[in-house]
This record gives structure tokens, C-alpha cells and sequence, in this order.
């Protein structure tokens, strides 16, 4: 799948507009941060020397005012925390251990080593260094980063447009009454949702209904718009299922269908011979829907972004009970890690039920964890693989 996929271009993108944004290229620091010697505490600049010092008062320096005076021997200078070390002093002595004499003068009360509370410049980052790489999901922390740089917007990978088609005639919108046989469209937000978090730019989800044509249609529709299509449902063989005839039709060629994976089997991924747009074709059942968005789009979002790729999984936890197996099917169970403290480390133990219809198994899920397949149970106490579950 991730061979079908190409990065998207990129874009300049203001910082205040680039939360969530994967960077592409690197940003580096445009000078020294803090930019220059500055004082990490409130007291007085002064040279460094030993207590019992009367030092007179000759000005002060603030945060965004600089003192420049030049400090010499017998003389101090107020300062605040962050504000610029006066030229010629060599130490800060921090207010509380001065006395202020009454006639513009301090007495020290401690020895001021040189340097002693003093920041120097580049301390945090040095010109021209590098501070964020490129593939960076950008998060507040990051674009605090960039900011501290003095960088005011980066090169960011364009984000990926994506349509959500959920197919199914018993398919009713949130909210709405629902008739004999009809269930509320949950998937719709829910991938809307998964996708926005991956970083997708969406257009609002369309529901389809079971029929031939109108699958193709909006199908078509989408096709033409979007960078990836996510559909839900109808990607079976059931006689309502026209997910896999219409996209042949439209000439999105099948990549792969069917995955050995509970719950998730009818997943179907394509794209035309164009490259653009990658189709997923996901099962109805949400739990499914969500599992496969986690391992498949998800992937794929990022990796059009030019992202990290979620890599082969390197976390794993010890199942906290037994697992019954699928003979023929790796399993996704849906647990919830916790560390008892016991020194044993991480137990994932299963939320909630783990049929595919229940949603509710991934309310307060951390984790998606690899049942491999085999005959009868997996132990309590087994090493399983951890993978990202989509959120
Ligand atoms: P399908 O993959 O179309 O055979 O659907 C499998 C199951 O998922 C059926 O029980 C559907 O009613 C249900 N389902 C399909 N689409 C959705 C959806 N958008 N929201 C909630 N449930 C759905
Ligand atoms: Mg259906």
C-alpha cells in the first residue's frame, strides 16, 4: 500500500495556521535563543567578587530595556529575570541575597561566582542549527519551537483532501429518527474524525445508498476530488454490496482485497492508473471500520505527508488474561494498558467486548494488540505486539 503512495506537494504556511502540519522541511534557528547573555534571576548585575561588597546602584536593566551602561568595580545594576546582562558584568546576585541600603547602595551577602546566574546566549539553540526536522507533526510544543527560532511560517506537505462515502440503505443521520431495520451512520464522524486527526483537509461524509448506480456516481464524484476515498460498507460479496463492481467500473484498480485480520477481513485498498486518489475500502461494522482506518489510512495519510511512517511496531505489553485464537485470522483486540507497578511491566487486558458491532470497545481503548492466529488460546503472560489505534 504505502508502494502505491507518493508525498503531496508542499506549501509555506503561516505558524499560527500550522498546528497538526507535517513539516517538510527543516526548520532552523535564524539566530541565537536566548539571543543574548540575560539573567535568569531578579537581583543585580554586577562583577563577580565575594560578600561583604557595597556596591552602588547606577542603573537598571529590564526585560525589553537594556542597561548600557558599562559596569565596572564598586557598582551594580538592577535587573530583571530575562532582561539583558549589562556590558562589563560578569555575575547576577539575586535579590534576596542583597541588603538595599537606604542611600541607592546593596550590600552583598554572598560570593558571586562569574557566570553565577547568568543565561548565555545560544544556551537553548545555536544559530543556524537545526531544531525541527522535516516529517515533524507539528504540535503546540513544536510550533513553540519555531516561534523561539524566529521562524514566523514553514514549509508544510499540502494536506491530503479526503472523502468519507458511507454505503447503506439502513444508514440514518445522527440525530435523526430511525425507521424499522435503520441504524445511525456512525462511521461517518468517526472517519471524518480519524481523518482530520491524520491531517486530512475533508469534504463533509456522503452516504450512499445500497444501488448500483448511485454507488458509482458518488463514488465518481469523489474520485475526482480527493486525494484518498475512504468508504465504508458494501465492500463484501453480499448481493447489496456494489463497492467492488463499481469501482471496477470507474477503473480503480484492486491493489488487494480480503486481509487475514479480525476484525477487518473485506478490506479493500486501489487506486487508478493515475496514482491519485488511493481508495480504501473499509468494512461497515465500525469496530472494523476503525481498525483498518488505524492500520491502513492511517498510514497512508501520514505517508502522503511526508510523515513518519508507523514503522514495524516496537512496543509491546503482557496479556493480562487468556485470549481465545482465530485459527485462519491475526486478531486487533482493542486493550487497555495498565502497569500494576509490580515491576512486571505493561498488561494489556481486553476493553469490553471485542465483537465487531461494539463501539464501545474502543471507548477508553489505548491500543490495539496483535493476536497472532493459531489453534485455541493465547496465555495469559504472553509478550503481544502493541500497534497505534487511530484516536
Ligand atoms: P457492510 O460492510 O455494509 O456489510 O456492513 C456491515 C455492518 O456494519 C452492518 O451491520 C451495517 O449495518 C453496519 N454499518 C455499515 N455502515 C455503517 C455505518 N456507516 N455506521 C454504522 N454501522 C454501519
Ligand atoms: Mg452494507
Amino acid at each position: 500500500m504505502l508502494d502505491a503512495t507518493s508525498p503531496l506537494g508542499t506549501e509555506t504556511v503561516d505558524l499560527d495556521d500550522a498546528l497538526g502540519r507535517v513539516l517538510a522541511q527543516d526548520v532552523a534557528a535564524a539566530g541565537d535563543v536566548p539571543p543574548f547573555p540575560c539573567s535568569a534571576m531578579d537581583g543585580y548585575a554586577v562583577l563577580a567578587g565575594g560578600a561583604g561588597r557595597i556596591l552602588r546602584i547606577v542603573g537598571e536593566s529590564r526585560a525589553g530595556t537594556p542597561s548600557g551602561h558599562e559596569l565596572i568595580e564598586g557598582e551594580a545594576i538592577r535587573i530583571s529575570t530575562g532582561a539583558a546582562i549589562p556590558p562589563g558584568a560578569t555575575a547576577v546576585i539575586p535579590q534576596e541575597n542583597v541588603d538595599v541600603n537606604g542611600d541607592g547602595a546593596i550590600h552583598t551577602n554572598a560570593v558571586s561566582a562569574p557566570g553565577e546566574h547568568i543565561r548565555g546566549a545560544g544556551e537553548d539553540m545555536r544559530a543556524d542549527t537545526v531544531v525541527l526536522s522535516a516529517g515533524t507533526v507539528l504540535g503546540p510544543v513544536a510550533l513553540g519551537a519555531a516561534a523561539a527560532a524566529g521562524v514566523g511560517s514553514v514549509i508544510a506537505s499540502r494536506q491530503p483532501r479526503v472523502s468519507v462515502l458511507c454505503t447503506g440503505d439502513e444508514l440514518r443521520a445522527p440525530g435523526e429518527p430511525l425507521g424499522p431495520g435503520e441504524i445511525h451512520n456512525s462511521n461517518a464522524p468517526m472517519l471524518t474524525g480519524l481523518a482530520q486527526r491524520g491531517g486530512a483537509v475533508t469534504v463533509p461524509a456522503q452516504r450512499l445508498p445500497d444501488d448500483r448506480d448511485a454507488t458509482t456516481e458518488g463514488i465518481r464524484t469523489a474520485v475526482a476530488q480527493s486525494d484518498v476515498v475512504i468508504i465504508s460498507g458494501g465492500v463484501s460479496v453480499g448481493p447489496h454490496d456494489h463497492v467492488k463492481p463499481a469501482l471496477d467500473a470507474l477503473g480503480v484498480n484492486e491493489v488487494f482485497w480480503s486481509v487475514a485480520l479480525q476484525p477487518g477481513k473485506p478490506t479493500w485498498f486501489g487506486v487508478p492508473a493515475s496514482g491519485r486518489p488511493l481508495v480504501f475500502g473499509l468494512p461497515g461494522n465500525p469496530v472494523s471500520a476503525v481498525v483498518t482506518f488505524s492500520l491502513f489510512v492511517a498510514p497512508a495519510l501520514a505517508a502522503l505527508q511526508g510523515g513518519p511512517s508507523a514503522g514495524p511496531p516496537r512496543a509491546t505489553a503482557i496479556l493480562g488474561v487468556d485470549v481465545a485464537r482465530n485459527p485462519r485470522r491475526d486478531q486487533m483486540i482493542r486493550v487497555r494498558l495498565c502497569d500494576a507497578g509490580d515491576g512486571d511491566g505493561v498488561r494489556a487486558y481486553p476493553n469490553r467486548g471485542q465483537g465487531s458491532h461494539i463501539l464501545t470497545s474502543l471507548l477508553g481503548a489505548d491500543a490495539l494488540a496483535l493476536i497472532p492466529a493459531g489453534e485455541g488460546e493465547l496465555p495469559a503472560g504472553t509478550t503481544v505486539e502493541l500497534h497505534a489505534l487511530a484516536s
